[in-house]
């Protein structure tokens, strides 16, 4: 089922918490909302939802407007960041729950409630529990719950508002794994919420890049990290070095490298940012002399890819380079080391006030 937000506007009192946001999520996607603390994410899952109404503008599902409709009338199922369980129902009666409180003629009977339960308690992986309460599970556990307790009603839009936030890392991975598999099993449409770029670009299939209350950039993780639409988007998304520095006919010396500025959406020469990746960064010792001179202040060696931190000789300011193992062997690197680092390639935004 399509969802189709049209020019939704959310303010409250004088605050505007969402500004004319416009999105079409497509049947079967699974669509992360991302976006620092503040930039109205959960405010827009919740006009999904139909917990909130929008100041103005539509939420179409399906075509339909469901403007007023709760989250049942809907088919949405919402897992909130918290562990919203009901602390006095077992595992059982919470996952029971939505099923239970269905209207007489749609309530599924007890053996058929019994079932369904149980399946989704083995597809979470948590049917050994049942009988437990939520504070006999570990946060992981209660999480999967709220998802089974989420699946029960069939819902056909599920709405997930930073599900695994209170989560330590290595479980947050796993329930990344488990969401996306259970998002295809149950052919869902998936919207979820997160603060955190990697867990977006690793599980969506699109990304919706928030901030102050608008939508920066739509795209695939591929794209948005790749091709960043805004300045804000290429420092959100990832780490990044970020110069000041200013475009002479049409090219700006960066960080060691001269890189040709594209004429489209530039009007002249002028102050400017450069943003590098810290993989594109090349690093140059004793041997080869090119770029700008810089010293080793950190190397974080442990995994596939080395992160050094340097400052450069003439003004002292940092930028971080990130290297496979095997080059950082090959340049033998130390901290203290003097080295050449140079941008291989940048990319180059006007600066606020600078061109346009
Ligand atoms: P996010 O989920 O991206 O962190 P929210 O959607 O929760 O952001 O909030 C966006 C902004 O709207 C915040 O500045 C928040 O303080 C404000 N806000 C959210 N809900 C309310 C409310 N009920 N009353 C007043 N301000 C609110
Ligand atoms: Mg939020």
């Amino acid at each position: 089922m399509d969802i189709e937000i049209d020019n939704v506007s959310k303010r409250f009192g004088t605050f505007t918490a969402l500004n004319n946001v416009n999105l079409t999520v497509h049947p079967g996607e699974l669509v992360a909302l991302l976006g620092p603390s503040g930039s109205g994410k959960t405010t827009l899952l919740r006009i999904i939802a139909g917990m909130e109404r929008p100041t103005s503008g539509r939420v179409l599902f399906g075509g339909q407007d469901l403007t007023g409709r709760s989250l049942r009338q809907r088919r949405v199922g919402f897992v909130f960041q918290h562990y919203a369980l009901f602390r006095h129902m077992s595992v059982f009666e919470n996952v029971a729950f939505g099923m239970r409180v269905k209207p007489r003629k749609q309530r599924p009977r007890e053996k058929e409630i019994h079932e369904r339960v149980m399946s989704l308690l083995s597809l979470v992986q948590l049917d050994p529990f049942a009988k437990r309460y939520p504070s006999q599970l570990s946060g992981g556990q209660r999480q999967r719950v709220a998802l089974a307790r989420a699946l029960a009603i069939e819902p056909a839009v599920l709405l997930l508002d930073e599900p695994f936030g209170a989560l330590d890392a290595k479980v947050r991975k796993e329930l990344r794994r488990w969401l996306r598999e259970l998002h295809d099993e149950m052919e869902l449409t998936s919207l979820f919420v997160t603060h955190d770029q990697e867990e977006a670009l690793e599980l969506a299939d699109r990304v919706v890049l928030m901030n102050n209350a608008v939508i920066e950039q739509v795209g695939t993780p591929q794209e948005v990290y790749d091709h960043p639409a805004t300045s804000f988007a290429y420092e959100f998304l990832g780490h990044v070095n970020r110069f000041d520095c200013t475009v002479a006919e049409g090219k700006v010396a960066v960080c060691g490298g001269e890189i040709a500025v594209p004429a489209e959406g530039f009007n002249g020469d002028g102050k400017a940012i450069a943003y590098v990746r810290p993989h594109d960064i090349e690093i140059f010792n004793g041997a080869v002399m090119a770029g700008r001179p810089a010293v080793v202040r950190y190397l974080m060696a442990a995994g596939p890819v080395a992160k050094i931190e340097l400052s450069f000789d003439d003004d002292g300011t940092f930028l971080e380079a990130e290297i496979g193992r095997a080059q950082l062997h090959a340049l033998d690197l130390h901290v203290g080391q003097p080295v050449y680092v140079r941008a291989r390639k940048a990319r180059i935004f006007a600066a606020a006030g600078g061109m346009h």
